[in-house]
Order: C-alpha cells, then structure tokens, then sequence
C-alpha cells in the first residue's frame, strides 16, 4: 500500500542562513513548514563568511543614499535585538568576534573625514576611536582609526543556535525529483535510503550554489544565479584580535576578522581586493599578496611564526542584468515555486520576512519522524584539511 504524501504548507530546501531563517520565520507563523538539507547545515557560503552584521558602509564611502541603502543600514540594530534576546529569533546564545567594526586607512596620510560625515544618514555612523580605546592591532597605526557598530558574529555558533532550535523540523535528505502542480508541488525526497512523497504548498529554494540545479529539476530556468569566485586568506598564529576593513580610496580593501577562540593561536579570514584578485591566482601567489598588503595595511604587526593557507569560496547572487553585485535580498516567485537569495548572511532577516508574507498556514505545525537523521554543521574552512604554508618570505617579521 503507498504511503499517503506529507502535507506541508512549505518545503525549504537548502540549510544555510536564508533557510534556517525562513523555516523559523514561518514556523512562528503557524505553518507546517520542513527545512531539507542535503550536506551539513550552512555547507557554502554561511561557514565561508566573515560574520560582519554590514550596516552599508559601502553607501557611506560612496555617498549614496536611496531605500537599498535605507533597509541596509538598519541590519545592525536588528541583528542587535536578535544577539540579545530581543527580538525574533533570539539569538542571544550565539558567540561574537566583536561588537563593532574598525576602520583604517592603508596610508597614514589619508582622511576618513568623508566617512564621518558621510552624507547618508547611516544608523551605523562611525565615531573616531581614540588610541587608548581601539584594538591592540590598530594602537600604532598613526592615522585616523574609526569605530562602526557593526557586530561581527561566529557563523558557526549561528548555526548550530538555529539547526539545534529547529532540529524536529530538519531533514538530512535530497530531492530527486520536483513537479509543479495547480495548488502545491510534489517533491521526492530521499531520506536514508526511503523515497519520501511531500506534498508541499509552496516549495521555496534556498540553497546558494543548489539552486541552479533544482531550478532545472522543477522545469525551470537555472540562469537566475550568478557566481562571483573568491579566494579567501587564512592567517594562523599568535595574532591580535582584529575585525575590520582597512580602506582604500572609496573601497574597503582588505577585511579582516578574527575567528572566536580563547587561545593565542588565533585564526584570521582575509578577504576584499585579495580574495577577488585570489580567484584567477595560484594559491601561493594570493597568499604573497595577501602578505604584501597586510604589511602596507598592518605596518607594526609580525607575522614571523604565523602559517597561511587559502580556501575558494565562490558568492552565489540573483543575477543582475548588469552582473553588478545586487543591493538586497531577491526572491523568484514562480507559482508555487519560490527561490531567494539573501545577497549577505547580514541581510537574510530581510529576505525571511519577504518569504514569510507570502506564505499562510493551512496545517499545524508538525515534526519530521524522530527517527529520520538530521543534519549537522558544517565544519570551518580553518578546521578542514586546508594546506598550510610557512610565512611567504615578504611577509613582515
Ligand atoms: C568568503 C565570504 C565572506 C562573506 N562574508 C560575509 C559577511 O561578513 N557578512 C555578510 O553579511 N555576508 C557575507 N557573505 C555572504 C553570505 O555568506 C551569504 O550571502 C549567505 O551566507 C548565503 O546564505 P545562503 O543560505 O543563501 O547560502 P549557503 O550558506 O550557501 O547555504 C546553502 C545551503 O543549501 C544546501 N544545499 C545546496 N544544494 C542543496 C540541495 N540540492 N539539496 C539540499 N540542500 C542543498 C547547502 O549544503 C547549504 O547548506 C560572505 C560570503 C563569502 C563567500
């Protein structure tokens, strides 16, 4: 005898931070909704990320305003209610890198005077950071360092807050095959070996680098994605903290965070010009420029015993038709099929919230059977067999 289909109001496909959000988003609205995962949750783009909760500084360096810019500037508050257990979801368990962002110049001689009074009215405005007060990294740096109250959290912790929250309604499985109908989608999901039948009401891909695929499952066009490569930088040794963007002319440079952890072996993630010159060089010569900028950018620090290695991390976007980076979240909807891209881990409340409006719940919420496994967390570049090299011979001693 078939097994009658799982009825759900939505099937979300993809474990990163655009679906862990969404299913939280439509859980507290009622709807029966399931989160699919097909590797470890936030395997991509999340656990690649820096964790910078950007405010839109790069509107401010450009002098911009407009609404882009508008609903940009106000993440960092509302991240900052979520980090503290005021808003929805609570994130309070989440660990931080740090509280705010620095910002310097790579030349002492530069101004960030524009920054300070950057013409949009930014929530996020940065102050001067005096010498006593700013990070141990930055204490010698002898121009202008400034402060911006863009939390920088542990993307990591954030998911395991999230997956751990949200465990009854995840799914370690894969979809084998999607059809649209009038009023739902039918979905094959393939859960430890069984075929599972979901009927679902609307099913929403959220899966970065996935979604061009199931796109072409479900008989539509797979083109709406567009790849920008990366190749980030890792730094490994006893380093200061530090996060934060080093700017040149109306650009941030390099940017800089420190992986959370107690000990003096401390992780840094280099990304900006360097990742984006990264994709199309040898590893050993990123690393060589990496080295050659943190010099310029980090005159008094010493990277003598400190080990290097890199890690591709390619950014999946809507598609814009001018191949620009986009400003906001996206979501294709088309029928009962919706794809979204967050465009920043900082930005997918926004994304959430779009999602969830266009969703009602028709059935109570229920968990997937407690015996269907369950995804884990993805595991840190710094912490997979990344490939590490002594200091390049030009990097500062
Ligand atoms: C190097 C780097 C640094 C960044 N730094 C920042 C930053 O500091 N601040 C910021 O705001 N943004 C940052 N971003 C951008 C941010 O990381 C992304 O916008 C965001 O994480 C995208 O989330 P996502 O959930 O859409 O995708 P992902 O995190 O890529 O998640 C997609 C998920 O879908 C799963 N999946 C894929 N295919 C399938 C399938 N067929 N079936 C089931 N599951 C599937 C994957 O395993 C994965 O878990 C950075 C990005 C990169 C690459």
């Amino acid at each position: 005898m078939n097994t009658p289909p799982v009825q759900l109001d939505a099937l979300v496909v993809g474990g990163g931070i655009a679906g862990l959000l969404a299913l939280d988003a439509l859980h507290a609205k009622g709807c029966r909704a399931w989160l699919v995962e097909h590797q470890a949750l936030g395997c991509g783009q999340t656990i690649w990320s820096q964790g910078i909760i950007h405010g839109g500084l790069k509107y401010a360096l450009g002098g911009v305003a407009g609404s882009a810019a508008r609903s940009v500037s106000e993440m960092p508050q509302r991240w900052r209610r979520m980090l503290d257990g005021d808003g929805s979801p609570n994130l309070s368990a989440v660990a931080m890198r740090a509280d705010a962002c620095a910002i310097w110049t790579h030349r002492s001689a530069s101004s960030l005077a524009g920054l300070l009074g950057a013409k949009l009215t930014l929530q996020t405005r940065p102050t001067k950071w005096s010498a006593a007060d700013r990070p141990e990294a930055l204490k010698g740096i002898t121009g202008q360092v400034l402060r911006v109250a863009e939390p920088v959290l542990e993307p990591e912790s954030l998911l395991a807050v999230l997956g751990t929250r949200h465990a009854p309604r995840l799914v370690q499985g894969s979809v084998s095959r999607i059809e649209t109908r009038a009023n739902h989608v039918d979905v094959q999901v393939s859960v430890a070996g069984e075929h599972v039948d979901v009927e679902a009401r609307r099913l929403i891909l959220l899966a970065g680098g996935g979604n061009a695929n199931l796109q072409t499952l479900a008989g539509a066009s797979g083109k709406s994605t567009q790849i920008r490569p990366l190749r980030m930088v890792l730094v490994r040794g006893p380093l200061p903290v530090l996060n934060g963007h080093c700017i040149r002319g109306a650009k941030p440079w390099l940017t800089i965070t420190t992986v959370a952890s107690d000990d003096s072996q401390r992780v840094w993630q280099v990304g900006g010009e360097v990742a984006e010159r990264g994709a199309t060089a040898s590893e050993a010569d990123t690393i060589s420029l990496a080295a050659a900028q943190l010099s310029e950018a980090l005159p008094e620090i010493s990277f003598e015993s400190t080990e290097w290695a890199t890690y591709d991390a390619p950014r999946f976007e809507h598609a814009t038709a001018s191949g620009g980076r986009p400003d906001l979240p996206t979501v294709l909807d088309e029928g009962n099929l919706l794809t979204g891209w967050p465009t920043k881990l900082a930005l997918a409340p926004l994304l959430s919230d779009d999602i969830a409006a266009r969703i009602s719940p028709t059935f109570t919420p229920l968990p997937a059977p407690a015996h269907w496994p369950r995804p884990t967390i993805a595991t840190p570049p710094w912490m997979e067999t990344c490939r590490w090299s002594n200091a390049p011979s030009d990097a500062p001693a």
